[in-house]
């Protein structure tokens, strides 16, 4: 205010001295009611994006498509068609000269427009439902992802070492990665430790490697003997063994737990934070809700936050592996930090492990390895002692089920509490991440209770190939059954994820498999069609599970998630029409811009 009188008492009067105050005071009140009645737009940081062929697709069901989209400070002013947007700039060229004056003196003069490609496309910024920011980050500096054998990952590891003097000439410095996934590997076997020591390199060296799930960790001999006497087993995990006992270096889901590594330091959480920011930004995120971070992880996001070195919203679900409550352990933070992008009102439990490595719970026997049924981690009490805790202290509640006995109880503990606590279901707005095989009466009941499944389509590409033979005929027809859950769906939504770093940070790989069901080079083992199509999802389905269903499903609905005058201007610019063109092209798609509350983040403007 201080500063707009000043230039307003320097600047030239365009009117007699005498007819001054009343005058001015009326013009200004005037011109107030205009701008607050929204009827002249008017500010020094507005500017606009338009479409010649109306490709802004808002994700707002009363208007789906505009022509353009006004930004103002960090929120969209309007949305609307290319006529309306030069009726108004025409409005506030015909204004008085006073208003005009007092405009470009006050507000700025003039709206700056940009057009987008004839191609290109406007969507909400994208949002990841499910992912893990800094094991990204973490994985990222040794991705055994593309190892198509172990030799190839003996060898990642060994360019590894080779390429960190430090750690080359220091034996004892633990070496850690992740992604390694045996089903696509010419061997088809679970690694050992004896395979690292077969390397002279490697030899003697602490090695964890995690397993592209995160549900399971491959180290080496060196390892073994700093963990020392192992128990003969773990409740919810297992260590591997061999045919006389001996721990063959694979440690399974909580029995992960037993493997010393040495605790990031704020350093490394910082190069793991900033790589994966970058990376989503790069992508088009503007939201990530990130499935599990400890109270170490989130001091450091909340120290960050609060230095205003966050890019982009991260809903963030607090994790510590423990039965024993642990609501105590983390802060309750809503829109927290300088750019207020911080949320901390959610916790992640897990209670089974993964279908790649036998860890999912089923209710009957793997088909494929008739000796086990997967792994509960928790049993359902107390599960159920910790969901109820967390209810009732406010927090919502988030559980990773993959199998269907864990989505079962889940699903019964839920049901309880809404039925016999009453809970609130809108208020308190549950969910189950993954929901990845469930029966057909538990599908329908998650849509039912109002409990929201929180998938990711990559994962059913990922395992097509061989998740029918874990499961059989009959369950599969349970499994990744997303178009289902969104029929079934009380409010009718999915929101989606990637579960980044299990899968790749991309979202348009996401997008790419829901509406195909295929993999990244069009096959799938039902072939070009698409693996149970039937389960494929619509590209508006998928645009919107990415977007307002996200933001749902983070209590930011009203916030975010679409194109809609008074939201959060989050954005993204695409090079190509991903709703549109052909199936096969919309990998190729390049984002141009991503803008997080108005401001650019990556890329540049048109
Ligand atoms: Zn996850």
């Amino acid at each position: 205010m201080s500063k707009d009188s000043k230039e307003k008492a320097a600047g030239p009067l365009p009117f007699p001295r005498g007819t001054f105050s009343a005058g001015v005071a009326l013009q200004l009140l005037a011109l107030f009611c205009l701008w607050i009645s929204g009827r002249i737009p008017f500010s020094p940081d507005e500017y606009s994006i338009c479409s010649k062929s109306g490709s802004i697709y808002t994700v707002d069901e009363t208007n789906p498509q505009v022509e353009c989209i006004s930004i103002r400070g960090s929120r969209i002013s309007y949305t609307e068609s290319f006529q309306e947007l030069q009726e108004r700039t025409r409005r506030k060229n015909s204004a008085s000269r006073l208003q005009n004056w007092l405009m470009s003196r006050f507000f700025g003069s003039s709206i700056r427009i940009s057009y987008i490609a004839s191609d290109a496309i406007v969507v909400p910024g994208l949002a990841d439902a499910h992912a893990h920011i800094m094991n990204n980050g973490f994985k990222m500096q040794l991705d055994l992802d593309s190892c198509k054998s172990l030799a190839e990952v003996i060898d990642s590891v060994k360019a590894y070492i080779q390429s960190h003097p430090d750690i080359h000439n220091n034996s004892s410095r633990w070496i850690q990665g992740g992604g390694w996934d045996q089903t696509k590997w010419l061997e088809k076997r679970f690694p050992t430790a004896a395979d690292f020591d077969a390397d002279p390199l490697l030899e003697g060296r602490p090695i964890a490697l995690q397993r592209v799930d995160g549900h399971a960790s491959w180290v080496s001999n060196r390892v073994l003997q700093i963990i020392g006497k192992l128990p003969a087993d773990v409740e919810g995990g297992s260590i591997i063994r061999d045919s006389s006992g001996a721990p063959t270096g694979v440690f399974l889901d909580n029995a992960m737990s037993l493997i010393p590594a040495p605790e990031w330091t704020d350093e490394q959480m910082a190069v793991f934070f900033d790589t994966t920011m970058k990376v989503a930004l790069s992508y088009g995120l503007t939201s990530i809700h990130d499935a599990g971070s400890s109270p170490m992880m989130i001091q450091f996001m909340k120290s960050y936050a609060e230095t205003g070195k966050i890019p982009m919203r991260l809903y963030v679900m607090g994790h510590v592996s423990s039965d024993e409550y642990w609501g105590s352990q983390i802060p309750r933070l809503v829109n927290y930090g300088k750019h207020r992008r911080l949320t901390i009102r959610s916790v992640k439990l897990v209670v089974d492990g993964a279908l790649g490595s036998w860890g999912a719970a089923l209710l009957e026997p793997y088909s494929d390895k008739s000796d086990t049924s997967g792994i509960m981690r928790s049993t359902p009490k107390a599960i159920s002692d910790l969901v109820n805790q967390f209810w009732k202290d406010g927090w919502q509640v988030n559980i990773h089920c993959i199998g269907d006995r864990a989505n079962h109880v889940v699903l019964d503990i839920f049901e309880d509490l809404i039925k016999v606590g009453n809970a609130n279901i809108t208020e308190w707005r549950p969910r189950i991440e993954h929901a990845q095989i469930m029966t057909a009466e538990d599908l329908e009941r998650t849509g039912r209770l109002g409990i929201i499944a929180s998938v990711q389509p990559t994962h059913a590409t990922s395992d097509m190939w061989y998740a029918e033979t874990r499961l059989g005929p009959n369950r599969i027809e349970g499994a990744y059954a997303y178009r289902t859950l969104l029929n079934g769906s009380q409010k009718h939504i999915l929101p989606l994820g990637s579960d980044f770093p299990v899968e790749g940070v991309n979202p348009l790989l996401g997008f790419y498999a829901a509406v195909s069901r295929l993999s990244v080079d069009g096959t799938s083992p039902h072939g070009g069609g698409g693996w149970y199509s039937s389960e494929a999802l619509t590209r508006a389905q998928v645009l919107k599970g990415m977007t307002l269903d996200a933001a749902y499903a983070s209590f930011t609905e009203h916030e975010i998630g679409s194109l809609t005058p008074g939201k959060k201007a989050d954005f993204v610019v695409l090079d190509r029409n991903i709703m549109r063109v052909p199936m096969e092209e919309i990998l190729g798609t390049r984002v141009v811009v991503t803008v997080v509350d108005g401001k650019v983040a990556y890329g540049a403007l048109p």
